[in-house]
């Protein structure tokens, strides 16, 4: 065995396998793979082998569109077949809700430019003779499904990566992951170590156990999975002979099943309710290749229901039950890319489904190695999406949520109630006490709106406009026209200081930093010139600045952060976590009520827009920064955690009898949508320039040098591909949420970012991206956007609807 290499993969499963050539074929040729038995002896093996490109993220969709486009690829490379069967699949509506969702998910096929078609049940019926028609409203063939051979698949992504230089080393454990002061490991196995500069944990059902061994405990828990194969169907039989082909796959979302041809019978699968986790706490090192024993009662709720869908599957013998673990995120989303806190130590695990991903998630992870950023939109796969509120029990909860609810429609207002409340603030019974209709924002309960008194806390989950309509309504009012609060706890918020963070953070930030005692707003870009981040910056003191960002976004920004900073100390960076919490109040009398609180000057002349002042306010040390998302007249007040039960209740005393109200993030969110604000992961993703986001007046090309000034000059050049816009949308009772197509002159063009109702200019509005060509057309219709299946016109408002000069926060 080598005893030096650059990279060393852990785990000789689907995805390592598809990691190791990636590496190989972005040029890296000293990669070695280390399997623990043989290659697929993890989850991989007993894979059903489906895949499809239907996610609820669209970039992770586009990356599954990546995987199954692939497999031609290694077959040529490699001369191993994938054992690919396309035959296209049916998801299978039996509701008119999920008939909505089958729409969403076909307009934004549209746009990804997927091959998907929506059928009505009777031409489902004629693709899939097996349904049972008449307990479905509709259906969706998408184009791209089918299923391989896991193993062939496996091994073709291995030879490949061979031909590349790899080298492969079965039956080699990994027992130990020793760091080296010069940030490179020493990789210890049961036959030797090798000294590698990168480490991948790609180590499936024992992904979690390799996060150990460097301190981690990654949020990744396996799960039970049963499927069962019939024996011959003639039914099978006779389709094959009669069209000359295979049946296609379908998904039942009712039943809960999937189902596929195999050999001339069928496989049928199940996500159960009541689903199993396995080794919740430690995956032995001697599982092998057996199976678990299978467990018909606990699936047959949806046996039951899929013979009734599917007739002819209650008559075929069953040959086989095949029951194994693969591993989930609590969001079901892969855990991809390196750990904030560990130079040279990267994820590539809880993939649930290797073959539909894995080729995408090699891809990013390569590149991110290699060229040290991805080259696309990862966010929703990155593990840094979790912060360290995800333990291992709260992983163990959401797993097993997201599991029984595999098939079931998450709508845009649903909440899910797993593992919550995992934190809360000192306002958490104060509000819920009025009403407060609570959210999970990054672990942390927060208010998204509030009941009045007599109406029930409680969300109508529904992809139209919902009963929260009217409540979150008159709080944008009670804002607008008077005052309102808000909690902002869950804003990210870091604190960087030290002799050198000035010019530190002038070379991570576009825009100039500011005097003290004054903010700065500033996109961060990647060295692509690509937005990876969107702050507000308060200078504190000469060398301390205190820094606010997206709450999602906090792992992955420390991780640039620290990735950036000077070796020699110059700078400390700190993220504060629940050490700073907040309220806003905004609106015209919000600055009326401030002065009741503190004897200090807050007029417009002493304390002006974008100031950042320390203050007492009710008694309690406090800074303030004069700014808010509503774009209304307003303050931050940011205090110690324990004085915010104080702050609160004084600001609802001196408030009163100025007719303050409390209001919620759907509230702060329509605020913004009337101003064109941009939202971070909406609007603000890295596939974006800052020019093509309409950040240009927080880029200041004139500094020297900052990351992404190079790519950002080309961008003002070009002016970029595209262009966010707001849109007013001729919307009925339903608003664009995001993610839907954008339409002009018949053709698909660009895509919505969000949406929603703008309540105080009474128009349902969206923003989203065009060409940028196409963004002066101001033409009343000249756009439609195509909200659950139907076009709706839509015109672009090129000012903000709400106070297009900005005069209200400035008054
Ligand atoms: C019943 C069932 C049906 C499924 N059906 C589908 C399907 O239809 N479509 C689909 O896409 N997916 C399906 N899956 C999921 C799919 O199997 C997984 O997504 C995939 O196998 C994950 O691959 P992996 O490489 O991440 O993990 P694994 O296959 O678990 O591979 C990890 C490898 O790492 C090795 N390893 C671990 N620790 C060490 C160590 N310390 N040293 C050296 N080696 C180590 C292990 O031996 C193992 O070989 C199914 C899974 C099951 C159980």
């Amino acid at each position: 065995m080598k005893t030096e290499a650059r990279v060393v993969v852990i785990g000789g499963g689907v995805v390592g396998c598809s990691v190791l050539y990636h590496l190989t074929k972005a040029g890296w040729k000293d990669v070695v793979l280390l399997e623990r038995q043989q290659l697929t002896s993890g989850s991989t093996w007993h894979a059903a082998g489906g895949f499809h490109t239907l996610n609820g993220d669209p970039n992770v969709a586009k990356l599954q569109g990546y995987t199954i486009g692939l497999y031609d690829e290694l077959e040529r490379i490699s001369g191993q077949s994938c054992g690919l069967h396309r035959s296209g699949g049916l998801l299978l509506a039996d509701t008119p809700e999920r008939m909505e969702w089958l729409k969403m998910a076909h307009g934004r096929a549209r746009y990804l430019g997927l091959d998907a078609q929506l059928l009505t049940p009777r031409e489902a019926k004629a693709l899939l003779p097996l349904i049972e028609e008449r307990y479905f409203v509709g259906a969706m063939l998408d184009a791209a499904d089918g299923n391989l051979d896991p193993s062939g698949t496996t091994h073709a992504y291995a030879k490949s990566a061979r031909v590349g230089g790899a080298e492969i080393y079965q039956q080699t454990r990994v027992t130990a992951l020793t760091p080296r002061s010069d940030g490179t490991w020493d990789v210890i196995t049961d036959r030797g170590s090798i000294h590698a500069e990168h480490v991948v944990n790609a180590g499936g059902l024992w992904a979690r156990e390799i996060g150990r061994m460097v301190g981690l405990e990654l949020p990744v828990l396996a799960m039970e999975h049963m499927y069962l194969v019939t024996d011959e169907m003639p039914e099978v039989v006779e389709f094959n002979r009669a069209r000359g082909h295979e049946l296609p796959h379908a998904i039942d979302f009712k039943a809960e099943i999937y189902l596929r041809q195999e050999r001339t019978g069928m496989v049928l699968g199940t996500y159960e309710k009541a689903c199993v986790p396995w080794q919740p706490r430690q995956t032995p090192w001697d599982f092998g290749s057996e199976l678990l024993p299978p467990d018909l009662e606990r699936i047959a709720p949806s046996l039951e229901l899929g013979y009734r869908h599917f007739p002819a599957m209650e008559r075929a013998g069953i040959k086989r039950v095949v029951n194994g673990p693969f591993t989930f995120s609590p969001d079901g989303n892969p855990l991809v890319g390196p750990v904030q806190g560990l130079p040279g130590f990267w994820c590539a695990c809880a993939v649930m489904a290797g073959f539909s991903q894995g080729g995408g998630v090699g891809l990013a992870l390569s590149q991110w190695m290699v060229h040290g950023d991805p080259g696309f939109d990862v966010w929703a796969m990155d593990v840094a999406r979790y912060g360290e509120w995800a333990t291992r029990s709260y992983t163990n909860a959401k797993v097993r949520e997201n599991y029984s609810r595999r098939f079931s429609i998450r709508f845009p207002n649903e909440e899910l109630p797993a593992a919550r409340p995992q934190q809360t603030t000192a306002l958490y019974d104060l509000m819920l006490a009025q009403g407060a209709v609570m959210g999970d924002s990054w672990g942390l309960e927060t208010p998204l709106w509030f009941a009045p008194a007599g109406v029930e806390p409680r969300d109508a989950v529904s992809f139209h406009r919902s009963n929260d309509f009217p409540h979150v309504r008159a709080e944008c009012l009670g804002v607008r026209n008077g005052v309102g609060v808000t909690e902002i706890a869950n804003f990210a918020k870091y604190e960087l200081s030290g002799p050198g963070v000035e010019e530190y953070l002038g070379r991570l930030m576009t825009n100039r930093m500011p005097r003290q005692g004054r903010v700065v707003l500033t996109p961060m870009l990647n060295e692509s010139g690509k937005l990876i981040g969107d702050f507000t910056i308060a200078r504190a003191a000469a060398q301390r600045f205190l820094v606010w960002g997206s709450s999602q976004a906090q792992i992955y920004h420390m991780r640039w952060f620290e990735r950036h900073l000077p070796r020699n100390g110059a700078v400390r960076v700190r993220r504060l976590g629940q050490e700073l919490v907040g309220v806003s109040i905004a609106g015209p009398r919000s600055r009326e009520l401030l002065a009741r609180l503190t004897d200090e000057d807050v007029s417009n002349g002493a304390l002006r827009f974008l100031d950042h002042r320390r203050l007492d306010v009710a008694n309690v040390p406090a800074m303030i920064n004069r700014l808010t998302y509503t774009g209304d007249l307003g303050f931050e007040i940011w205090v110690a955690p324990e004085y915010l039960r104080r702050l609160y209740a004084s600001i609802q005393d001196a408030g009163r009898d100025l007719g303050l109200i409390n209001f919620g993030m759907r509230a702060l969110l329509s605020l913004r949508l009337e101003k064109n604000f941009p939202t971070w992961y909406r609007e603000l993703r890295p596939i974006y320039g800052p020019f093509e986001a309409a950040l240009e007046r927080f880029v200041d090309l004139s500094k020297r040098d900052f990351i992404g000034r190079e790519a950002a000059l080309r961008e003002q050049e070009t002016g970029g591909a595209l262009r966010r816009v707001t849109f007013v949308v001729d919307a009925t009772d339903a608003d664009v949420l995001g993610d839907e197509p954008i339409w002009h002159d018949g053709k698909v063009i660009g895509w919505a970012t969000s949406g929603g109702y703008g309540k105080c200019v009474d128009r349902s509005l969206a923003q989203g991206y065009v060409p940028r060509a196409l963004a002066a057309e101001t033409t009343r219709g000249a756009f439609e956007i195509e909200i659950l299946g139907e076009r709706r016109a839509a015109t672009i408002a090129p000012e903000p609807l709400f106070d297009p000069q900005g005069l209200r926060m400035r008054q």
